[in-house]
């Protein structure tokens, strides 16, 4: 899952980006809202986290000019503000949902899990196909009610193929949704990461699209 977390604060937005990036998820972080503005333009993430009061544009700006390109990327927004006309002028912009600050950063993980899991279709917290069962919450894989240990990379992988469970996921896609900028993506690593996947959850569970990327494989129950 790649995050844009848009935030001039320093401290708060190191906070923040340390807290998603333990919860595996791939964070770009700018500090004005320019920044925010052509990186929302230029790639392709799974949710932001867009302060309003950013310097050189302000945050909702950023998100109106996102939805009037037809983007519906789910936006959490971070307002100081702490008045109802904020909220509701942020809400009525096109945000998905919003925090006050001061928050808690489990509660900004939590929100972003549902935004996410809606984003994805899915109104149930857990994610499933066939015998493997993903709790986003806990961070827990199960295969046939038996934990299942992967690395960070192949969670976020399994994560990200089970958020889109009837398309077929390019390996850019994928790989995007893996890494941060700054990040080096070696040339296979999406082949090694699906390779073990397959070893921990069955030779089946993802099937290769020829030339194009990977989808889940059999049908879900
Ligand atoms: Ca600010």
């Amino acid at each position: 899952m790649r995050v844009l977390l848009a935030e001039d604060d320093a401290l708060l937005g190191d906070g923040i980006r340390a807290g998603l990036k333990l919860a595996d998820y791939a964070v770009d972080w700018v500090r004005d809202g320019e920044m925010a503005h052509l990186a929302l333009r230029d790639n392709v993430y799974d949710a932001c986290v867009l302060d309003l009061g950013l310097p050189r544009r302000d945050g909702l700006s950023v998100l109106k000019a996102l939805r009037e390109r037809g983007n519906a990327l789910p936006v959490l927004i971070l307002t100081a503000r702490d008045t109802s006309t904020d909220k509701i002028a942020g809400l009525d912009s096109g945000a998905d949902d919003y925090l006050t600050k001061p928050f808690d950063l489990a509660e900004l993980q939590a929100r972003l899990r549902a935004l996410l899991r809606r984003a994805g279709g899915a109104a149930h917290p857990v994610l499933r196909h066939g015998e493997v069962v993903l709790d986003p919450a806990d961070k827990r894989v199960t295969l046939r009610g038996r934990p299942v240990q992967l690395s960070a990379r192949e969670y976020a992988l399994l994560h990200d193929l089970l958020l889109h469970p009837r398309q077929t996921r390019s390996r850019a896609q994928l790989e995007e949704s893996l890494y941060a900028w700054g990040e080096e993506a070696g040339s296979n690593t999406v082949e090694v990461y699906v390779h073990h996947l397959r070893r921990k959850l069955g030779a089946d569970f993802i099937r290769t699209v020829r030339g194009f990327g990977y989808c889940l494989g059999g049908e879900s129950p």
